[in-house]
């Protein structure tokens, strides 16, 4: 028989991970990106993984389109002055914006005050990005608001 409200406490602390480090195939190519490196990490620090795709989030399928800057980067997204597109020219960003919400109402429901994210992923990058076929400095669409919003939030490449 269930019991009622007897769930165990654990004394860990919650982290945003992006999905796709965690090996669930969440990419846009349908692969995921695990790393064995981060999966490490969560254990030594004794942190409890929650795992986030905010292009899943916001509705996008998987596969889906290859998407890229084609101005700005993430902050310029959320400030209206830069783009996001697909490689058919789509333009993406209200549904990356509605990931980053979405991930940012997750990170309060779980009350994460830190992220985990895959480096130079449109939402994701923590300090690179494309813009076009370009690899230049920048931040995803979530990352931006997440560190908007005063979280502490690093990539795979910081560890
Ligand atoms: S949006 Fe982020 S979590 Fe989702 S597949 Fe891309 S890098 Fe991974």
């Amino acid at each position: 028989m269930a019991k009622q409200g007897t769930f165990a406490k654990p004394h860990s602390t919650p982290i945003l991970v992006s999905a796709c480090l965690l090996g669930l195939a969440t990419r846009y190519d349908g692969k995921a990106k695990r790393s064995q490196a981060v999966i490490d990490y969560l254990h030594r620090e004794n942190l409890v993984p929650i795992p986030i795709c905010p292009e899943q989030l916001a509705g996008m399928t998987t596969p889906r389109e290859k998407t890229f800057f084609h101005s700005g980067d993430g902050r310029n997204v959320l400030a209206e002055d830069g783009h996001v597109i697909s490689t058919t020219g789509q333009p993406m960003n209200d549904v990356f914006c509605r990931g980053a919400k979405m991930v940012l109402q997750v990170a309060h429901l779980t009350h994460c005050r830190c992220a985990l994210l895959k480096e130079r992923s449109p939402s994701c990058g923590v300090h690179q990005i494309y813009r076009g076929t370009e690899r230049v400095q920048g931040v995803g669409v979530t990352t931006a608001l997440l560190i908007k919003e005063g979280l502490d939030v690093m990539s795979e490449e910081d560890l």
